[in-house]
């Protein structure tokens, strides 16, 4: 079959060919370093800070208003930070829509490949190709490997947003990814050479072994976690505005401004309660998690590692025996462990601490408050990631 990439950009003169509406000339040219030069090592990262949600939603307000055109419509309209505030906080309440978890879903879903043809790497969005290198152009398998990774890096960071903006409250907001994907390119490719992503792959790992909603639902919410502790408050904001503007036209630009300080606001939320504060949202969003999920494993299969098996049937949430353990966690205060009961092992033995010794969290943030603040650390079968031996 011959490839139709007549209507493409050229790149150099090895009829390398590419679409202005994904990428643009210097990320094709950033393309050409070899892939190994993406790979980094795993890197131990201190706690992140515990946060306050008033001190989450400042955050995103000082951050919004480093936009000149937000502040601006922020400042005419005579919004305050407190009416904005009270905002934040009544959408965080409020129950999701019924059907939120059939819309999300469907704008998750994208159909993007690269296969080899008539002699050219080609990668196809939507069945539109979209960049065609030829096997023997110059670093042709490094441009094409490259951009693989973060075409689907890309998907997966759309995904993500499109959670948070359902997860946040601001559900059915429609979406073409092709539109927005561009806007995405550049601040992501930087990001995408410092991301840990051995930690990314056993991560993954974890979710797919998970056999149960809840247990699902914990380590995805640790795993979209990591995929946004690293990203900076500027770079969120300029995702956020980039992609609220393609795609709620309808909007005025106070909207955009106030959405954006509520979306940052939720991000710093979930990074500083390790995902804890969007368990209730995965578990009310689990197709569309899923299907974040099934991205992810594209992404890591992109960046050349092996990829888990995907998630199979997933065990419905069961409530814990009455008035035994209202949450997932138990600790020891004769030890100062703390065991998580999803994921308990022969070793653990915490059905042998004494009654009065046993510590009932109901959520991981307080684990994570009795962690930073009482002497408590994970237990090293069932919580090596918060051991500290
Ligand atoms: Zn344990």
């Amino acid at each position: 079959m011959k490839v139709d990439d007549r209507y493409l950009k050229t790149f150099g003169e090895e009829g390398v060919r590419y679409s202005d509406k994904f990428f643009t000339e210097e990320n094709i040219a950033g393309f050409e370093k070899p892939p190994e030069e993406l790979k980094k090592k795993e890197a131990k990262k201190p706690l992140p800070a515990r946060r306050s949600v008033e001190s989450v939603y400042e955050s995103g307000w000082q951050t919004m208003m480093k936009n000149a055109q937000l502040k601006e419509a922020i400042e005419n309209k005579g919004i305050t930070q407190e009416e904005g505030f009270a905002d934040f906080v009544k959408r965080r309440t409020e129950p999701l829509p019924a059907d939120a978890d059939e819309i999300l879903s469907g704008l998750i879903k994208t159909d993007y490949a690269r296969t080899l043809e008539d002699g050219k790497f080609v990668h196809r969005l939507d069945g539109e190709v979209i960049l065609s290198i030829p096997v023997d152009a110059k670093s042709a398998k490094a441009i094409s490997d490259n951009a693989d990774a973060l075409l689907c890096f890309a998907i997966v960071m759309l995904d993500l947003v499109l959670f948070v903006f359902a997860a946040a409250g601001f559900v059915g907001a429609m979406v073409d990814k092709g539109l927005i994907a561009k806007a995405l390119m550049t601040p992501l490719q930087a990001f995408l050479y410092t991301l840990d992503q051995i930690k990314l792959v056993k991560l993954v790992d974890k979710v797919c072994a998970c056999g149960s909603m809840v247990d699902f639902s914990v380590k995805a919410s640790e795993l979209i976690c990591f995929l946004f502790q690293d990203l900076d408050e500027d770079t969120l904001s300029e995702i956020f505005t980039s992609v609220l503007e393609k795609i709620v036209s309808s909007w005025e630009w106070w909207e955009i401004a106030l959405a954006v300080v509520q979306l940052i606001a939720f991000i710093f939320l979930i990074i500083s309660t390790f995902g804890s504060s969007v368990i209730a949202s995965v578990l009310g969003l689990i197709e569309s998690v899923i299907s974040l999920v099934l991205d992810v494993i594209k992404f890591i299969a992109a960046l050349g590692y092996p990829t888990p098996e995907p998630p199979g049937e997933l065990e419905p949430p069961v409530k814990p025996p009455e008035g035994v353990f209202p949450g997932y966690y138990i600790g020891n205060s004769n030890t100062l462990e703390v065991h998580n009961l999803y994921e308990v092992t022969p070793d653990c033995r915490y059905d042998e601490i004494k009654e009065d010794h046993k510590v009932k969290f109901g959520s991981f943030e307080d684990v994570y408050d009795a962690f930073q603040n009482k002497g408590y650390n994970g237990c090293a079968h069932c919580m090596p990631e918060y051991d500290n031996g």
